[in-house]
């Protein structure tokens, strides 16, 4: 029950209140250390050095550190949850995400969601790692994790992956974590306008194109406070000293700035909070600009150990 070890610590769960809209972080996994340089291949050490500020929280002596986290959102009586990470027990090719197996339900119960009582689950976009714990292994069937939930995403980003021609890969992963939901009636489709389209009180779906077509970032406008979920738009802080600083998966590459670019001066020196899905610890922070480059002012939350399993 205390916070004995490195890996409770990392299991604890955090929490920030917007006024009405309160976020939880809800951890998966650390992701490994050759996750950075695969998947920011840009964001060298001479890179890092360039932003101090990322040390010791964001990044090592030279790669990026990279998390794996969902985030359990109440806004006005509803339990909603944003991505659900990499699942357990699927059959993946990366070694990182194969066949996971961590206590990601009971943490997100110990939060106060536990699986029935969740009303939304919101896809920020259709890649492996956003979609894991959607569906849960029942039997030999891979079922909704979230039997009560609708689950959102947007139609460009359903439109899109459907008309693709799918490797392997994804092709199990639509089959172990996308059709079962949609076969079992709880995909619903959301046409996202520039402005925006409100899921919940205060719960927007904001278009974030670039690392796939369809994705969306989510806004939350509490009364007290606003806050942006970044998806994969932002993968990682040094991508606010470094906006060019790319993804090796996005698809289009210069939308994927230009998106960022739009999001970062919206935060901009103001109070409002930036959570980075795959930011590691302390994972959000207020954006400030200094001679023409951003950095992130972290904002830990308030931190809930891990009692519960
Ligand atoms: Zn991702």
């Amino acid at each position: 029950m205390s916070t004995a070890t490195p890996e409770a610590a990392f299991h604890a769960s955090a929490r920030w209140s917007l006024g009405d809209i309160a976020v939880h972080r809800v951890d998966e996994i650390e992701l490994p250390r050759q996750t950075g340089p695969w998947l920011l291949p840009h964001a060298t050490k001479e890179v890092l050095d360039e932003a101090p500020w990322l040390r010791p929280d964001f990044a090592d002596a030279d790669v990026p550190r990279l998390a794996s986290h969902s985030f359990a959102v109440e806004a006005g009586g509803l339990r909603i949850v944003v991505d659900t990470g990499i699942g357990n027990a699927k059959p993946r090719a990366n070694p990182a995400w194969n066949g996971l197996d961590t206590d990601f339900p009971q943490r997100l119960a110990a939060a106060g969601f536990p699986p029935e009582s969740v009303d939304l689950v919101i896809t920020t976009h259709l890649h492996t790692d956003h979609v894991g714990w959607n569906t849960r292994l029942a039997g030999e069937d891979w079922v909704p994790a979230f039997p009560r939930a609708r689950y959102l995403t947007s139609r460009t980003e359903w439109d899109h992956w459907a008309a693709a021609d799918l490797d392997e890969a994804r092709a199990q992963m639509f089959r172990d974590s996308v059709h079962p939901v949609r076969d079992a009636g709880q995909y619903d489709l959301v046409d996202v306008p520039e402005h925006g389209h409100e899921v919940a009180p205060g719960v927007l779906l904001v278009p974030a194109p670039g690392h796939t077509p369809g994705q969306v970032a989510v806004e939350l406008r509490g009364s007290d406070r606003r806050a942006l979920i970044t998806g994969d738009s932002i993968h990682h802080p040094v991508q606010l000293s470094h906006p060019h600083v790319h993804s090796c998966v996005d698809i289009d590459s210069a939308e994927a700035v230009r998106t960022r670019a739009r999001l970062l001066e919206g935060l901009a020196d103001t109070d409002a909070l930036l959570m980075g899905t795959h930011f590691p610890r302390p994972t959000a922070g207020t954006v400030r600009r200094t001679n023409g480059r951003y950095r992130l002012l972290a904002e830990p939350g308030v931190d809930i150990p891990a009692t519960a399993a």
